[in-house]
Order: structure tokens, then sequence, then C-alpha cells
């Protein structure tokens, strides 16, 4: 089974105008490597300065429904006119930061599915539910309430991201990621028969160029969803580079 690699960046909240040069920069990079995906989900204020720069685009969160009284919300649909061909769903400081259950974030991948946008559905256990032995278990149960019925590997991307792993330094180790990654393909299999085998499993959490190619070589991580080595050319496109 082949599965093109892909690797998407999360700029959470980080960019302004000014960072406009930078992202030229990885787009100019990323245009040069053939073997991989390359995906930056800068904030939405962005999106439609960024497009058409020659790197697809990302948002980091949409609202279930298409339009209406949700003041401060985006929806799918205008991710997707902003110039958004994905969008990042259940992100752990999402779930964390604003109590978004798996249900919501089922409901907003099928939005994304609706408004044509490629849904990057992240899980991840924290450090105590690890140390409690339930990771698998954890991300299991997120797997299971997060995808719509009926999806797609064309439609959603599975993003595993350890909480304690995010931000901190701290990258899982290789035989941590195989044993998440080969029980969400399980899951995936289970759940959607053959058309599971085709579904990308990203790994998330402190990829840097150091760690990528060690990483990127465990069965079943099919690319990287990156935060803060996203930000520069100079840390992503060695990572892009080590996924192609
Ligand atoms: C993320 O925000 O999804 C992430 C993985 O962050 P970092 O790479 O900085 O750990």
């Amino acid at each position: 089974m082949s599965r093109r690699k892909l690797v998407a960046g999360n700029w959470k909240m980080n960019g302004l105008v000014a960072s406009l040069a930078e992202f030229d920069r990885i787009s100019a990079g990323a245009a040069a490597v053939s073997g991989a995906d390359a995906l930056i989900c800068p904030p939405a204020t962005l999106i439609a300065a960024l497009a058409g720069r020659g790197l697809a685009l990302g948002g980091q969160d949409c609202h279930a429904k298409p339009s209406g009284a949700h003041t401060g919300d985006l929806s799918a649909e205008m991710l997707r006119d902003a110039g958004a061909s994905a969008v990042v769903l259940g992100h752990s400081e999402r779930r964390a930061d604003h109590g978004e259950t798996d249900a919501q974030v089922r409901a907003k991948a099928e939005a994304a599915k609706r408004a044509g946008l490629l849904a990057i559905v992240c899980v991840g256990e924290t450090l105590e539910q690890r140390e409690a032995g339930q990771a698998v278990a954890v991300v299991g149960s997120q797997l299971a309430g997060s995808l719509p019925e009926g999806a797609t590997a064309a439609e959603v991307v599975v993003a595993y991201e350890p909480v304690w792993a995010i931000g901190t330094g701290r990258a899982a180790t290789p035989e941590d990621v195989r044993e998440i990654h080969a029980a969400l393909r399980a899951a995936l299999v289970g759940r959607f028969g053959a058309e599971g085998e085709n579904f990308r499993i990203l790994y998330g959490g402190s990829v840097k160029p150091a760690n990528a190619a060690e990483l990127f070589a465990v069965p079943n991580v099919d690319g990287a969803l990156v935060g803060g080595a996203s930000l520069t050319a100079a840390e992503f496109l060695p990572i892009l580079q080590a996924a192609a």
C-alpha cells in the first residue's frame, strides 16, 4: 500500500501580513519537492492573502453550519471561499481551550466534506491517559466518535497528536508511534473495510528536521502535522524533504 505523504504546517495563532515573505520562501522550497504533499494552515486572517501564492492552504477550525448567527466563527464554505482546500479539526488545543467534543468534531468534518475541504481530524491522549495505559483506547474512541459515517481517504486525513508531545520538544518515540498508528489503521480498516488502508495517518508533536526521517520510517506514518517547525522555511522544508 503506497500512500503519498502529507506534511501539513499548523501556524496556530501566529502570523501577520509581515509573514508573507516567509510563506513565499516555504512555498518556493516546497515547489521543488515533488515526492510529498505540502500544506500550510495559517491563521484564517491570512488565507485570502496567501491564496494563489503556490502552496495549498488550510484552516485550523470551522463551524459545522454553512452560515448564520455565530459571532466570531467561520464556516467551511468561508474557508473554501478564501482559498483553503483543507481544515484541521479537533486539534487538542481546540478540545482543551473550547471544550470541543468528538460529536462536534464529527459535525465539523461533515461540514468540511460539504464545502469540499479535506478534513485533518486530530486525536491524541494526554500524559495522564498514557501513563494510565489508556492511549490506544483513548485515540480509538476519539477516532470512532470524530469521523463521519462513510468517510473516505479523499475526504479525511487522521492526525495522531499525543497532547504531551505538542510544543514540548518531546516527540513520541518511534515505538509509541508504531503502536498507535497500527491501532488507528486497524480501526480504520475495521470500520471502512479496504478503504481504511487508503487513509493517511499523520504524526504530530514536536516534529523537527532532526527527528522527521525516523518518524516517517515508521509503518503507517503517512506524513506529519507540524506546529512550531512550520513557521520557517529553514525548519519546514527539511521535514518536507524527509517525507519525499
Ligand atoms: C501541532 O500544533 O499540531 C503540533 C504538532 O505542534 P508542534 O509541532 O509545535 O509540537
